[in-house]
């Protein structure tokens, strides 16, 4: 076995080899776990790696969307094979280098294949409808084709998942990829590349950058030969990428932050609610898009809601993320940290009162004790925006309502939850909670990944991912007129 858990080179993934940077810098990688140690070093890339990655892309376009549906699903589904092998390796990987708990790191790391196999079977399904033409009655259909070399840009915090659910897509419906990987999370996503490698994608179809986010970024965005840029991230890194490529013609899909809101009805059973409260604030350490950052709850239940979820804080395990018992492990870096206690200390300086958490607990790990605010007004800061760290608030309601009023009075729509015993509120909840993933007696986080994810308001922008949503982005419709 040890052949396959070999580490993927610490190197880019360019034309089908493995390259340094052409400048030959590299940066330093450290874990947010033990950060006085070095994990790795990377290539610091810059425009001239992207050159490169995005000829060796442009290049192998023509034969690679010549292939059929079915032989470009073969590559994903070998691909996924070579993932089912190194699972824990990928996992190990994340835990170090970007700290998330291995026991979600685990599930992640094996949600890789499942994406690159539900995408491989797109690779049979449907190209296009077909219909009659109004005065003849020949023959009209569309057709779905490529766009030609897509750029992706991924965050840190789902290193694994997210790479998978935009190269999957893009692949199998013919295009081909150069993909910037987050600077904090390098080596999980090489394991993807060296997975397609093993899966024998042809040279130049699936590149990989690594560097900084203007130094590669920026360059992927602007180079004329790509398409397209699906981009998941912040908000403000976000609308500078639409405006950039916007102002260039180019096809944009965002998916951004969120502020989701988990509503507890006086009819809930309390005990999952709290249970869900807890996992959807704070596993992964609340660096989550979908993480749960504020709980509404109902009057008549508000003071016994809080007994529970401040109970389940104090049995939760915070601590060491490669240990399998770990519930919440570090922030990703120190400046991470330093923003989320400065979201922290805004929510003291709001007038919140902090029920629990909120302190640094390790010397040397980004470690910080989940934070529980109640008595924050709508507009504290901690109210509305997004802090990426294990921090939530209470507030009470006394109407449904009510509680969707202020659970849509911000900018972002991501995800909701409700918990209720009642069809109706749960209807009510599904028809006018402004978010685009909702969840009825569950946790605001987590995804399948055959039907669509993303998010409404400031949250997305263009089509959504994942399920059979995703060929909305990678494909063109054109339409063809057949008469003989
Ligand atoms: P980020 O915006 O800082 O970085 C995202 C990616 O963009 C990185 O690869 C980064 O290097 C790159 N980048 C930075 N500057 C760039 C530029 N000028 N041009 C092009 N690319 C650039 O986000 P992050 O800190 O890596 O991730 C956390 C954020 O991502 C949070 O706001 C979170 O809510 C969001 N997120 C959203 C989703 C979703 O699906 N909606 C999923 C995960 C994370």
């Amino acid at each position: 076995m040890t052949d396959v858990l070999e580490a993927p080179a610490h190197a880019n993934f360019v034309g089908g080899k493995w390259h340094p940077s052409r400048s030959g810098r590299t940066y330093e990688k450290r874990g947010p776990w033990r950060p006085s140690e070095v994990i790795g070093e990377f290539p610091a890339s810059d425009a001239a790696d992207v050159d490169a990655a995005v000829e060796a892309a442009a290049a192998a376009f023509p034969a690679w969307s010549r292939l059929s549906g079915a032989a470009r699903g073969e590559v994903l589904r070998r691909a996924a094979d070579a993932l089912d092998r190194r699972v824990e390796q990928v996992a190990q990987d994340m835990t170090l280098e970007m700290g998330k708990p291995i026991r979600e790191a685990r599930m992640e790391a094996a949600r890789m294949a499942q994406i690159l196999r539900f995408f491989a079977g797109e690779g049979l399904r449907d190209t296009g409808e077909r219909y009659e033409q109004a005065a003849t009655g020949s023959v009209v259909y569309t057709m779905r084709r490529p766009l030609g070399v897509v750029g992706l840009i991924t965050p840190w915090n789902f290193p694994a998942a997210i790479p998978a659910w935009k190269a999957a897509p893009a692949l199998v419906y013919g295009n081909t990829v150069v993909m910037k990987l987050a600077q904090e999370a390098p080596l999980t996503g090489l394991h993807l590349a060296a997975c397609f490698e093993e899966g024998g994608v042809p040279p130049g179809v699936f590149n990989v950058v690594v560097g900084r986010g203007s130094a590669v970024g920026t360059p992927l965005v602007e180079h004329p030969l790509v398409k397209a840029i699906s981009f998941t991230g912040s908000v403000a890194v976000g609308v500078q990428v639409r405006g950039e490529a916007t102002a260039l013609g180019k096809r944009v899909q965002l998916e951004l932050g969120g502020h989701n809101p988990l509503i507890v009805m006086a009819d809930a059973d309390l005990d999952r609610a709290a249970e869900a409260a807890y996992a959807g604030a704070f596993w992964s350490a609340g660096q989550k898009c979908t993480a749960t950052r504020r709980i509404l709850v109902e009057e008549p239940v508000y003071d016994g809601f809080r007994s529970l979820l401040v109970a389940r804080m104090e049995r939760g395990v915070v601590g060491d993320p490669a240990d399998p018992q770990t519930e919440v492990g570090p922030i990703v870096n120190e400046a991470q940290l330093e923003e989320v206690l400065a979201g922290i200390e805004k929510g003291r300086a709001d007038g919140g009162t902090l029920l629990a958490g909120g302190e640094r607990i390790d010397d040397e790990a980004y470690l910080l004790a989940p934070a529980l605010f109640e008595g924050l007004s709508d507009d504290a800061f901690l109210s509305c925006q997004e802090v990426f760290g294990p921090v939530t608030s209470l507030y009470r309601f006394t109407s449904l309502d009510e509680a969707l009023r202020r659970a849509n009075a911000v900018e972002y729509g991501l995800s909701a939850s409700i918990f209720t015993s009642s069809l109706a509120s749960a209807r009510q909840f599904a028809q006018e909670i402004e978010a685009g993933i909702i969840r009825i007696n569950g946790q605001t986080a987590g995804a399948d990944v055959h039907v669509p994810f993303g998010g409404v308001k400031s949250s997305g922008f263009g089509p959504h991912e994942q399920g059979r949503a995703a060929r909305e982005f990678y494909t063109e419709v054109v339409t063809v007129y057949e008469d003989v």
